[in-house]
């Protein structure tokens, strides 16, 4: 097996202060979870709803699942009885029937907003101005079941650490902006979810609060 252990006491060592780590365990079976759990690792990421369930079922129950992949809205109901924190909102819709489903368990959910700033095509992601005009819509305000802690992003993935930094840098700026703007008075909204195994070096430079870990710990996935 791939030295878990020993690789995250080095992520772990290379993260600043106050930065968190949710080791990105897709992928990966239980055992890898379980050397991770031995060392003090409580914070998980998956990205499939089947896998992760199978995974909450037989691990501890002490683990935080961070829910990090594209979510279907009919999927929310599987995971809202257990999920910490759903990383990836990036509609209204989602996010309302994520709040639909924490009531029916009698929770409220975590969520970040996932914004869209890489070059790369992709479907998933707010554009800047599309989550402006999510908060200035302000419907998700009457959302009791739901809590904005703040904000996520991939930066593009290329070799250039310029262009990955000059991204980053503007979710941070972005980051300032809403939070001056709608969450000024709300201590929860604190999170910016960003940096990956070939980036979170940059990431921690650029006021991430918590990298999203997988490879570098784990080794390669094996789809
Ligand atoms: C898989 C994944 C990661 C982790 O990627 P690594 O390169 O393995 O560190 C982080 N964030 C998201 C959204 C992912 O899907």
């Amino acid at each position: 097996m791939y030295d878990v252990k020993q690789n995250l006491r080095q992520v772990l060592g290379d993260l600043p202060e106050g930065v968190r780590l949710v080791a990105i365990s897709k992928y990966h079976p239980n055992e890898y979870i379980m050397a991770a759990y031995e060392e003090g690792q409580r914070i998980f990421g998956e990205s499939h709803e089947q896998e992760l369930r199978q995974k909450v079922e037989s691990l501890p129950r002490d683990i935080e699942w961070h829910f990090i992949g594209h979510l279907q809205t009919n999927k929310v109901k599987y995971i809202a009885p257990y999920i910490s924190m759903i990383e990836a909102v990036d509609s209204l819709k989602l996010l309302k029937e994520i709040d639909k489903q924490a009531a029916r368990n009698n929770r409220v959910i975590k969520v970040l907003l996932e914004l869209h700033i890489a070059e790369e095509e992709t479907k998933y992601g707010l554009t800047l101005d599309a989550c402006r005009q999510l908060l200035e819509g302000g419907e998700w305000r009457s959302l009791q079941h739901v809590q904005i802690c703040g904000l996520m992003m991939m930066a593009s993935y290329v070799e250039d650490t310029a262009q990955i930094r000059h991204e980053m840098t503007l979710a941070a700026d972005f980051f300032d902006e809403v939070k001056a703007k709608y969450f000024s008075d709300a201590a929860t909204f604190c999170e910016r979810s960003w940096g990956m195994s070939h980036d979170y070096h940059i990431a921690t430079q650029c006021r991430s609060t918590m990298v999203r870990v997988g490879t570098t710990i784990f080794g390669p996935r094996v789809y």
